[in-house]
């Protein structure tokens, strides 16, 4: 496939500082007093970027909606008095205009709006010729190419200051997450788009304080560009999104514990070292295509057998007994269920797939 976005334009990186690029500030600007007292706290701990929701997309209506055009000022005081860029989310043409009139100078559009061409294209035509800088959440559901599409209409509308936001998808049921991370998502971005930067936002994809400093470290680890983070100045009685949000002292903890990795490897020790452990996966990953495809022949021949004597591919049985004894040795052997799952699921599908197309030739 082909991608319309200037690779080679999409630097914001002046824009952001130095990685890891840290964006913080509360989910929504309340009051005069809650925006300033946490951006001042949030400078003090060495922020340079403000975020504050102005409009909020709620996902049912009669929660609080944000304060809208009346909290611009106390955004542009933040800006002048306390020397930080301030990012806001927008979601309608107006809301750009608005924003504009206060020299608001990052634009971030939300899961809820980038999952919506119609709206992207509105908000791409009213920026048409501006050079702030705009991030990009990823969409509520898990679609890479809605996502890229975003960013390609922002693109197309001259937009060459593009940062992504990973900020995990919905999910129906029992998750540990408010927003599943689907860290392959971002990282199939990443490659198709090595130099556009990628922040994460632990707030959105966590939903509580405490799986916060585990999500960061884990996008420090893969190397993403850095963290979109909600900080309130006193979290318990934020209006929305209390249960997520950290004090600034607590954002400064969190931190200052991140361990920031290399990225690259120059010592030639060590590069031998991994030259010589990424060998061995190598063969390894020789020795698994090998095994499955002894098991896809054999899966074939069943296949024949069962066309001859009339019976059906798929027996519910055989595949809870095959998933069942799977899980427990994936246990004894420090496997998640959810991979142990996800491998024979895939791997099931295949057999079939292939059972099925011997059954109607
Ligand atoms: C937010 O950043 O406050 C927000 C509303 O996020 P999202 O669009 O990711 O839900
Ligand atoms: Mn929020």
């Amino acid at each position: 496939m082909e991608y319309e976005i200037e690779l080679e334009k999409l630097d914001c990186t002046q824009e952001l500082g130095e990685k890891p690029v840290i964006v913080a500030g509360p989910c929504s600007a309340e009051s005069e007093e809650q925006v300033m007292e946490t951006a001042i706290k949030l400078k003090g701990i060495g922020i340079n970027l403000y975020r504050a929701g102005v409009w909020k997309p709620r996902t049912r209506p009669g929660s609080f909606e944000g304060m809208g055009s009346k909290a611009l000022p106390w955004l542009r005081k933040v800006k002048r008095e306390v020397g930080m860029k301030v990012a806001i989310e927008v979601a309608h043409p107006s809301h750009i205009f608005e924003a504009l009139k206060y020299d608001i100078d990052i634009f971030w559009i939300g899961a809820r709006t980038t999952v919506n061409p119609f709206l992207v294209q509105n908000l791409a035509d009213a920026m048409r010729g501006l050079d702030n800088p705009v991030f990009v959440k990823n969409p509520v559901n898990p679609d890479l190419n809605l996502w890229i599409g975003a960013l390609e209409r922002l693109n197309r509308a001259g937009i060459k200051k593009l940062a992504a936001l990973h900020r995990g998808f919905s999910y129906f049921g029992p998750n540990r997450y408010r927003n599943v991370p689907q860290w392959e998502i971002p990282i199939e971005l990443r490659r198709r788009f090595p130099k556009l930067p990628i922040l994460t936002d632990p707030s959105h994809i966590c939903g509580r304080r405490d799986l916060l400093q585990e999500v960061s470290q884990e996008a420090m680890d893969l190397n993403f560009t850095g963290l979109f983070i909600e900080s309130h100045i006193n979290p318990d009685v934020a209006l929305s999104d209390k249960e997520q949000q950290l004090t600034p002292d607590d954002l400064k903890i969190m931190l200052d514990k991140l361990v920031i990795r290399k990225a690259e490897v120059e010592d030639e020790k060590l590069l031998n070292t991994l030259k010589h452990l990424r060998k061995q996966i190598d063969l390894l990953d020789d020795e698994l295509m090998d095994v499955l495809e002894k098991r896809m022949r054999i899966s074939e021949k069943i296949g024949h057998y069962k066309k001859e004597h009339n019976i059906t591919i798929f027996q519910n049985v055989r595949w809870n007994e095959i998933v069942g004894k799977r899980l427990v040795q994936g246990h004894e052997k420090n496997m998640s269920e959810e991979f142990v799952d996800k491998v024979f699921r895939a791997i099931h599908q295949e057999s079939i797939k292939k059972q099925n197309k011997i059954m109607n030739e």
